[in-house]
């Protein structure tokens, strides 16, 4: 935390908006239920700030990808179903037990060591089956899928595991229209087919992110599982808008200037001296660099707003800071300066930067800094 004072950059995110894209999302999904995705630190709006918004928006469920965020939204509180999908060999299965997280089995392996957990337990683990459809990341390929099915009935039957779920996820979904998708869908299907005519019965088959669920209804099956749409950002290009869908943007990180300087013509700014000068302008140091999440990709690319204007990044991304050429402008030190926000008072939106950055909105908003305080509207 700083010290006393408005703090000279801030990440401030809106539940509001968070609570309102779910409620969007939810009334998008028809029968399905809505798991929220708020991995990664609520893709960087907090954990538990973001999880609290999106079940106050009609989430009924929380999906994170390692247990130690599952534990954290315990430990906070929070008593709805937590699904955590990603966990390494050693990984604490007794405690998710313990803690009544759902977790993933991937392979037989895996589902061994739950099932060895669960029999020191004393009580059985809640676990969604991955099958991996055509994403080739995680899962039981279409050849393994019988024999993790089969391990999975035996260890229900053997009261070390309950088959919460069958799973898999999309790779392709945010091009609407990519033949992998449908591809994926119909190996799904048929993976769940599978299963219950092994016996299983699963309560809640799932394979849709945020586009599948908003362009997809055949892909909703009993769960959706959203994530960057809960946080108001649209996963699809613009071109494939979903008519009618209004998703706001949850974050706006925001600076203070730190200084100004006047400067002659002809002279180079920051690190490399890829900007020069092209007459005596001013200069003004925003107090945020790469490693608070500004991408060093966006140098020069990048654009923020000040007093009315946009102007863009001069010279290269410093770790902590960068600087702006506003020529004449009347620029004061501690004045506001918006990187990026739901983009309705003419600020950049983090889709913006990451088109400045060469990368995706998900990277943008993850990778806000730990020294940046966060506050919640
Ligand atoms: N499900 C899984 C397994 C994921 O890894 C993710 C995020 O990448 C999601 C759902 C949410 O995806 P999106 O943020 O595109 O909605």
């Amino acid at each position: 935390a700083e010290g006393p004072g408005p703090p000279q950059a801030s990440c401030t995110v809106d539940l509001d908006a968070i609570r309102e894209n779910v409620a969007a999302l939810r009334s998008r999904a028809g029968a399905a239920e809505v798991m929220a995705v708020v991995k990664a630190d609520g893709y960087g709006h907090g954990l538990v700030p973001a999880a609290g918004a999106a079940l106050d928006g009609g989430a009924r469920s929380l999906g994170v990808s390692v247990l130690a965020e599952a534990f954290a939204l315990r430990a906070a509180g929070v008593t709805v179903p937590v699904f955590a999908w990603l966990a390494a060999p050693g990984a604490d299965f007794r405690r998710a037990i313990a803690e009544n997280v759902d977790v993933a089995a991937y392979s037989v392996d895996q589902l061994a060591e739950i099932s060895a957990a669960a029999a020191a337990s004393g009580a059985p683990a809640a676990v969604h089956l991955k099958v991996d459809t055509g994403m080739w990341r995680g899962g039981a390929t279409r050849d393994g899928w019988p024999g993790l099915v089969a391990a999975a009935h035996r260890a229900e039957r053997d009261g070390l595991v309950e088959v919460a779920g069958v799973w898999s996820h999309l790779a392709c979904a945010d091009e609407p229209g990519h033949p992998g998708t449908a591809r994926q869908l119909a190996a799904f299907a048929e993976a769940v087919e599978v299963a219950r005519r092994a016996g299983l019965r699963p309560r809640q088959c799932h394979i849709a992110n945020s586009a599948a669920t908003l362009t997809l209804p055949e892909s909703r099956f009993d769960l959706v599982r959203p994530g960057l749409a809960i946080y108001g950002l649209n996963p699809l290009d613009p071109d494939h808008d979903v008519p009618g869908l209004r998703l706001r943007p949850a974050m706006t990180l925001a600076a203070r200037v730190a200084q100004t300087k006047r400067a002659p013509a002809g002279v180079g700014v920051s690190y490399g001296h890829r900007y020069t000068t092209t007459r005596p302008t001013t200069l003004a140091v925003v107090p945020l660099g790469y490693a608070d999440g500004v991408p060093r990709a966006a140098s020069e690319r990048g654009r923020v707003l000040l007093s009315g204007r946009t102007y863009p990044v001069a010279g290269r991304v410093c770790m902590d800071q960068f600087m702006i050429d506003v020529n004449d402008a009347a620029v004061a030190r501690g004045d506001a300066v918006v990187l990026y926000g739901p983009g309705d008072r003419g600020e950049p939106t983090a889709l913006d930067w990451a088109h400045a950055a060469g990368t995706i909105a998900y990277e943008i908003v993850t990778r806000v800094g730990p020294r940046v305080p966060r506050i919640y509207l």
